[in-house]
């Protein structure tokens, strides 16, 4: 989970996401990105939850997310770890890992990149079928790196498979004006999820506020060439009129979308779509 604001456990009960969540990466310390923290804490304590869960945060974050999990008289039934992480800093897992980069927010901020590990190589049937290997556990082998023999002639992985493809990565700003970290690390990304708080005509407040406009946050994602853009954390006032922030962004970045509560999306593999 990215962010924890005050109506998060509400909003995962009515769109039925289920509680198995294993960490949560806040990307600063405003209240509308933690308030949700001592809440769902306390729920996951009520279901008996057992497993650890892990909180990340920016430096400097640690105190007011230990403020965070003491808070009230019950005592929470699993550990709760706590790691500050500073821009660079991965958290490794099975088929991917998650990195913090600097956000440009007037505060300490980060943003969080999920970066999907490699998969193996496209295995060329025909030239393997061409080369005298069998179908059978002998595709598995050469397809996963070892040389296989064939009538005495050995035939290597790189006769048959392509260079490993690029695993997915979806980039989230959390709150940030445009920055050049944003536009580095969202270069060539499959989803950039980025703060959209106002329209244009709020551009001088934007700035002010280190908040992004739809139309900043399109030409990050230009810029990047990354191949969706999803703006999120839209100002009040826009409530009634998403569309208009989808439009001013769709001028510069053609399919840009605002997120709706509950928004879900199919990323599939670039060299799937194309
Ligand atoms: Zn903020
Ligand atoms: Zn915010």
């Amino acid at each position: 989970m990215f962010d924890c604001g005050e109506g998060t456990q509400r909003q995962m009960m009515r769109f039925g996401t289920g509680f198995a969540v294993r960490a949560i990466f806040v990307t600063h310390m405003h209240a509308d990105h933690f308030l949700g923290i001592t809440g769902l804490l306390r729920t996951l304590g009520l279901q008996g939850r057992e497993e650890p869960l892990e909180l990340y945060g920016p430096p400097g974050s640690r105190p007011t997310l230990e403020l965070m999990v003491g808070l009230g008289a019950e005592r929470i039934p699993f550990a709760v770890p706590i790691r500050e992480l500073e821009p660079g800093d991965s958290v490794h897992r099975t088929g991917y890992r998650i990195a913090a980069f600097a956000a440009d927010h007037g505060v300490r901020a980060i943003g969080y990149v999920l970066v999907e590990d490699d998969r193996l190589g496209r295995f060329d049937v025909d030239r393997a079928r061409a080369l005298g290997v069998p179908e059978g556990p002998l595709f598995g082998r050469l397809h996963r790196g070892q040389p296989v023999e064939v009538d005495g002639r050995v035939v290597h992985h790189s006769e048959v498979v392509g260079p490993p493809r690029p695993g997915r990565r979806i980039v989230y700003t959390g709150d940030s004006r445009p920055c050049s970290s944003i536009r580095e690390i969202a270069q060539g990304a499959d989803l950039l999820v980025h703060d959209c708080t106002f329209g244009e005509e709020e551009a001088e407040r934007a700035r002010e506020t280190y908040h992004a406009t739809a139309a900043g946050a399109a030409r990050a994602a230009r810029d990047a060439v990354a191949r969706r853009l999803i703006l999120t954390h839209l100002s009040a006032r826009y409530a009634d009129t998403p569309r208009l922030l989808e439009e001013e962004a769709g001028a510069v970045f053609p399919g840009a979308r605002v997120a709706h509560d509950g928004l879900v999306l199919e990323i599939p593999f670039a060299d799937r779509e194309e």
